[in-house]
């Protein structure tokens, strides 16, 4: 289908705008009145732009207020329209959009403002314009789509349609169903945007926090999909007022809302698809035959993570792997051509990259001793492959030794890579063609019960925290929980767990509000995204503990005032909170419980967590990660004060 996207989506000048739009290769552009009023060009500067750089001009808007209480005011309305029909023409603009209106002195008689649009419409038709038009939710009068479609048909004029946004459909809680209903013809436009749930006024909520599909909680599948029934072919526009986007660079932002609408393609298609599966008569299948929705492979089966890998330099390679054998890691094989090393314990294996001349190497001058990639183990390494550059997802390509592996690898939002490994390969297959292993009979006896990897947080810079939540959902197949807010001793945390279906893979995602919290320090430090902490499972964690302690690993201390209350707020045994308090375990309990520990962190910039959940437990201790934060953050203090 016609991609299309509002100028009011992106940060930037008109023309770096248009720049972003046209390198995500859309087709055409809505423009947003301000961009034309702002910019110090003509309309026919602004045409050829476009027309530079292949976008068409699809929609012209908004048109405000069009209806009036006297006829006096509605001919200056007219008259108004008249100077807006000029701009049109000469930018090359055959619809505008006219919202429905929300001041006091919005008419409330149906028949007198379905004869009014009819007017406009006939003045539009006489310059072979079109006018659609769109219920605000805030509407005075008119704020529902039903309502607007019963004026529109009312009006009966060929030039005049509807205009359908999804934010003021589903921001009211109003059900889509009802637009399968109306002629196809007569949904002159559509315009997508997607929303995190929000307990706040209306306008507000559209003006500052509307997000691309995939990236909100709304149901925009099942929007799109009443609107194809209806038999609309025309654009799928993007139309996003977003305080974040107007600041973060506008060609990421284009290329997420080209993702975003490829996801949306492709998810609307499927439940096309099975309602026709379920009745090859219905209007769904006929929709199916009607347009030509993308249709990428398929997400991939999510089994696990099969490595990390930390960029590192030989110094930082020594110092990591001194760490990891005290967490009871092995060092298990060396790799036959690079230096690259291997570290297994349990399920988890860690790749320690200290190659010159190699991506790792340009990873840790940019970012120090970090993690620059994630192996997933997937039922269809190919298949996963194919899909994420179907969705525009840059495919990475690393050096090859002789008779080396080569494993499938795209690159993440942050130029970080995520390799598939093929399941059937297993852990043994993964390695013994790349690495020496004759090392690894000495894993026995080092262990410290860590058996596989729960989670990896990510710290994100405020502005790509939305970028991150399409990549896994799109690319991956993975759905986000709920999004929680945390407080650091500096300011405020975001912080939004991803996982995939069966749970093999979890990612939390942290991003902070403020600029001075320990997760902006992190981010900014990293010079964006990075990974903050790494967190293993184990089956016993007071164990584990024990064992780690003695090897030399030094955890966060936690307050005991932490421990007091904790008793207060469970039904604990007092013994088994005094073990927690000598080991500095943090608990907490919903479905389930979770224990866990953080490590100190390595060279500032990352730490370890233990883990152990029971039962359904499906979080991460976000609750407790205050309590880490607080406790770091008054190390630092002193240090800083000594
Ligand atoms: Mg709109
Ligand atoms: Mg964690």
């Amino acid at each position: 289908m016609r991609k299309c996207i509002a100028t009011v989506s992106l940060s930037g000048t008109l023309s770096e705008k248009l720049d972003a739009i046209a390198a995500a290769r859309f087709d055409a552009i809505e423009v947003f009145e301000n961009d034309l009023i702002h910019f110090q060009g003509s309309p026919e500067d602004v045409r050829a732009m476009a027309a530079d750089r292949g976008l068409g001009i699809d929609l012209y808007q908004p048109f405000r207020d069009l209806d009036a209480a006297t006829d006096e005011q509605f001919r200056r309305n007219l008259d108004r329209a008249e100077r807006k029909f000029d701009i049109m023409d000469t930018l090359g603009a055959p619809m505008m959009l006219v919202c429905s209106n929300p001041t006091p002195g919005a008419v409330t008689d149906d028949a007198r403002i379905a004869a009014q649009f009819h007017a406009l419409a006939d003045r539009a038709a006489r310059r072979n314009l079109r006018i659609a038009f769109e219920a605000l939710a805030w509407g005075r009068h008119v704020s529902r789509y039903s309502h607007a479609w019963s004026i529109v048909k009312a009006a009966d004029h060929p030039h005049l349609g509807v205009a359908l946004d999804s934010f003021h459909t589903l921001s009211l809680g109003d059900d889509p169903a009802g637009i399968a209903e109306i002629p196809g013809d007569k949904i002159f436009f559509l315009q997508l945007a997607d929303a995190p749930r929000l307990a706040m006024d209306v306008l507000q909520w559209s003006r500052h926090y509307r997000c691309f599909p995939g990236q909100g909680q709304f149901d925009l599948a099942r929007f799109l999909e009443c609107v194809l029934i209806a038999g609309y072919n025309g654009p799928l526009s993007l139309e996003i007022f977003n305080d974040v986007f107007r600041e973060a660079p506008g060609r990421r932002t284009a290329i997420d809302a080209m993702q975003s609408l490829l996801y949306l393609e492709s998810q609307t298609r499927q439940r096309l698809a099975s309602a026709a599966l379920a009745n090859p008569q219905s209007s769904a299948a006929q929709a199916l035959g009607r347009v030509a929705l993308f249709d990428p492979p398929q997400p991939p089966r999510l089994d696990g993570v099969a490595f990390l890998e930390f960029a590192v330099d030989t110094e930082t390679e020594t110092a990591l792997g001194g760490l990891l054998e005290s967490l009871g890691f092995a060092r298990a094989g060396r790799h036959r051509s690079k230096e690259v090393s291997l570290y297994q314990q349990g399920d988890i294996n860690l790749v320690l990259n200290a190659e010159p001349d190699s991506f790792a190497r340009t990873h840790f001058s940019e970012h120090g001793p970090s993690i620059c990639a994630m192996s997933l183990t997937t039922d269809d390494s190919i298949r996963a492959l194919n899909r994420a550059t179907a969705l525009n997802c840059p495919r990475f390509d690393s050096r090859i030794g002789p008779h080396e592996l080569k494993i499938p690898a795209i690159r993440a939002p942050d130029g970080s890579l995520v390799y598939f490994v093929p399941a059937e390969l297993g852990s043994d297959g993964l390695y013994e063609i790349d690495f020496d292993l004759t090392a690894r009979p000495r894993l026995k006896g080092v262990d410290a019960g860590l058996a596989s990897i729960d989670h990896v947080a990510i710290g994100l810079p405020v502005d790509a925290l939305d970028t991150w939540i399409l990549f896994y959902r799109a690319v991956l197949g993975m759905q986000p929980g709920d999004s929680l807010e945390l407080s650091d001793p500096y300011g405020l945390i975001r912080s939004c767990g991803v996982a995939s279906d069966n749970r093999a893979v979890r990612v939390v995602l942290n991003v902070s509000q403020s600029r001075s919290t320990q997760t902006a320090r992190a981010v900014t430090s990293q010079g964006g995204a990075g990974v903050h902490h790494i967190a293993f499972a184990c089956n016993d964690i007071f164990a584990t503990l024990e064992k780690l302690i003695e090897n030399g690993v030094r955890f966060v201390p936690i307050s005991p005032n932490y421990y007091d209350d904790l008793l207060a707020r469970f039904d604990l045994p007092t013994s088994v909170v005094a073990r927690m308090r000598r080991l500095s375990i943090l608990y907490e309990r919903s479905g389930g419980e979770y224990f866990h520990a953080y490590s100190e962190p390595f060279a500032g910039r990352f730490f370890f967590e233990i883990v152990q959940r029971t039962g359904d437990y499906d979080g991460y201790g976000a609750l407790n990660a205050p309590a880490r934060i607080a406790s770091q953050a008054q190390r630092s203090a002193a240090m800083a004060h000594p």
